[in-house]
């Protein structure tokens, strides 16, 4: 940014309080922001009252080496016993997943039978020859053999990195070659939309440039046809049938490393995120309770992949570790109709639900009509998570999915904060409609100016974490170089997240994208974020991008990329009307210069919108990585609309 400013423009009055029977049942009620004052003794407390530790930790952080913070270091545990074997004697036949498959199938799997399947998986992966700190990389579907896979490396201490099931061998290819991975555990074909991703012949590719990789399991699912490696590949089900259903689980330091993931690539090459033991159950129980307000009956469904931290955290990791039954549903959520998720909410009278808005820009364009197809009065509790979300967005989520009855936690954090970071507590905050509220407890982020100065309160800059917490990433897979100049370089002693924020004056933070995406247009720096939230809360308009392009008179110029609604043609008058209501929204200034219609908008495997490739194709340059994207060949189709379409 030039200026050390954002300029404010969407300006949201509407504010909604949780109810009294909601405050009242709350895990979290607003004294808990006081009694985290002292937040390394707090991180301490919930890492000490909520982990079963082999050997408890007597020092919270240490900070001698900064940035390569240690927490709880003397700390012995292991995270798959967390997760399983100390609910056996009280929730043992409790569910842990009611598992939905694409075609239909269903599997509801206990604590019990999850123990034993992670205890038997990880004898199977000794027998491969795979020890403690060996690195397993990880390519599946949505399968029960997915989580199941995780905690047998958990069990023995092997690192795991997964490769979220819908990458091309190239990028599976790189992510083994980075982390040096020993076994890759994959499975014949996912299911798709009624088709097969073909999974094995994928991995096939990938290994082929792939020395490290002695052995290959492969779980069958789709029954495809594939091709087996003599001495090389095996069947899951072989591999399974003799192994001894109990394992020791490993005596664990709490800093030693438990996965690599890499992120999700939205501004350029992946980079190898390190979680370690400790700190990170630590952190994603106390934000899975809090934040989801967990109790005993809930029935939580995280729609995330987990391929993505999403997952990780809060399909396979928080909830387990805090006893609870899950959702994990395998499939398209337009497969085989646009109610799907909603039948599977109504099926399982899911209480707490956990999706992106990319999904609810979906849902919306899909239709009002598929929720209203089932009865979704189970839910007591909607989170989003991925990107900022459009006021209008979170108005749809409220009405259609929580019939105005539910508190809606906007969770903002990333692959490197491990855990949730900035959110409400639904019992202590009442929420504004985009706005992710305030930091966790414990957590410490302000909006700084470019020499990393408190703007103060309202005001608006660059997001930055203020202190350390527990769940934080310990490095970048073999470049502490880069994660020193990524994260801890721009600010002194704070920790940068890329990400630009805005506080209004009662302090709530506005989540506005990343800086590099901020736009300067005739000297004032303006968010990606609000110009497009103005759009979409357009009727016409289902999803819209944003970009500053080079022009030789503002500097940059708005350039938008609209998706419309079902029914609505993009058509002259229609792009004159967005342009009005834009500067009717936000002010004359926010007006797009051009607007090109396009039938859909890069996005990376996660669902996040590309900006830099809308960048690219405005300024007619070079299009940059594309490796990440799920739609690649929208990018040509958006080139081809922008080039016919002519500015005014
Ligand atoms: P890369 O770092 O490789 O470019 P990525 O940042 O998209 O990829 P993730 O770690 O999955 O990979 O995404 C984290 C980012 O997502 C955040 O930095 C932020 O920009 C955005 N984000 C996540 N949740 C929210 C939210 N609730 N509100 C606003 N933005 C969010
Ligand atoms: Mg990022």
């Amino acid at each position: 940014m030039a200026d050390t400013t954002l300029e404010n423009l969407l300006s949201e009055e509407r504010v909604f309080p949780p109810s009294p029977e909601f405050v009242a049942a709350a895990n979290a009620g607003p004294e808990i922001y006081d009694e985290s004052a002292d937040w390394e003794a707090w991180w301490m407390k919930q890492a000490l009252e909520r982990i079963t530790w082999f050997e408890e930790p007597t020092v919270g952080l240490n900070a001698e080496n900064a940035p390569f913070y240690k927490w709880f270091e003397d700390g012995k545990l292991n995270l798959s016993y967390n997760c399983l074997d100390r609910h056996l004697d009280t929730i043992g036949d409790k569910v842990a997943y009611h598992w939905v498959g694409e075609p239909g199938d269903t599997r509801d799997i206990t604590y019990a039978e999850l123990h034993a399947e992670v205890s038997k998986f990880a004898n199977a992966l000794k027998s491969l020859g795979v020890e403690k700190g060996d690195r397993v990389a990880v390519y599946m579907g949505m399968i029960p053999e997915l989580p199941i896979t995780l905690l047998a490396c958990a069990r023995i201490g092997a690192i795991h990195s997964v490769v979220f099931g819908g990458f091309s061998s190239d990028s599976l290819a790189d992510r083994i070659q980075d982390g040096e991975a020993k076994v890759l555990v994959t499975q014949d074909g996912s299911w798709r939309k009624g088709g097969v991703f073909p999974l094995k012949e994928h991995a096939d590719v990938s290994v082929a440039a792939c020395p490290t990789i002695e052995k290959v399991v492969v779980v069958e699912r789709t029954k495809n046809e594939v091709s087996m490696t003599d001495g090389r590949d095996l069947w899951w089900h072989d591999l399974m049938a003799d192994q001894a259903a109990d394992c020791e689980p490993e005596v664990m330091d709490a800093e030693d490393i438990l996965y690599i993931l890499y992120t999700s690539g939205t501004t350029g090459k992946p980079k190898g995120i390190v979680h370690t033991q400790g700190g990170y159950l630590a952190g994603v129980m106390a934000t899975h309770d809090l934040v989801f307000d967990i109790k005993d009956d809930d029935i939580f469904w995280c729609t995330a992949d987990i391929g993505w931290v999403t997952g990780h955290s809060y399909i396979v990791y928080g909830p387990l570790a805090n006893g609870v039954t899950g959702v994990m549903y395998e499939g398209a959520p337009d497969s085989p109709g646009f109610d799907r998720l909603w039948q599977i909410v109504d099926d399982y009278k899911v209480t707490i639900f956990y999706t992106a808005p990319t999904a609810i820009r979906a849902f919306m364009k899909w239709g009002d009509e598929y929720p209203a197809m089932h009865d979704l009065s189970s839910l007591r509790l909607l989170g989003t998570v991925g990107e900022p979300i459009n006021p209008e967005a979170w108005m749809w989520y409220n009405e259609h999915i929580g019939y105005g009855e539910c508190p809606i936690v906007d969770t903002w954090w990333q692959t490197e904060t491990g855990a949730i970071m900035i959110t409400p507590l639904p019992g202590a905050v009442a929420t504004k409609p985009g706005s992710a509220t305030f930091p966790f407890p414990g957590i410490g982020a302000t909006a700084v100016d470019e020499d990393g100065n408190d703007v103060g309160v309202p005001g608006g800059g660059f997001l930055a974490i203020t202190r350390p917490w527990p769940s934080m990433l310990r490095t970048i897979w073999g470049d502490d170089q880069r994660y020193v100049d990524t994260y801890w370089s721009r600010f002194d002693g704070k920790y940068f997240p890329g990400d630009g924020v805005k506080r209004d004056d009662e302090g709530y933070f506005w989540m506005l994208g990343r800086v590099d995406d901020i736009m300067l247009i005739a000297g004032h720096n303006i968010s990606t974020t609000e110009v497009e939230s103005a759009l979409v809360s357009h009727p016409a308009v289902a999803e819209a991008a944003v970009v500053g392009r080079a022009d030789p008179v503002t500097g940059q110029a708005i350039a938008a990329f609209v998706t419309v609604r079902g029914g609505v043609t993009g058509d002259d008058a229609l792009l004159k009307e967005l342009r009005d209501h834009v500067a009717e929204t936000i002010g004359p200034i926010a007006k797009p210069k051009s607007i090109v219609f396009t039938a859909d908008l890069p996005k990376t495997r996660s669902g996040k919108i590309m900006r830099r490739l809308l960048k690219d194709i405005s300024e007619q340059r070079q299009l940059g990585d594309v490796t990440t994207l799920a739609n690649a060949d929208i990018v040509a189709t958006i080139a081809a609309e922008s080039a016919a379409s002519a500015d005014d």
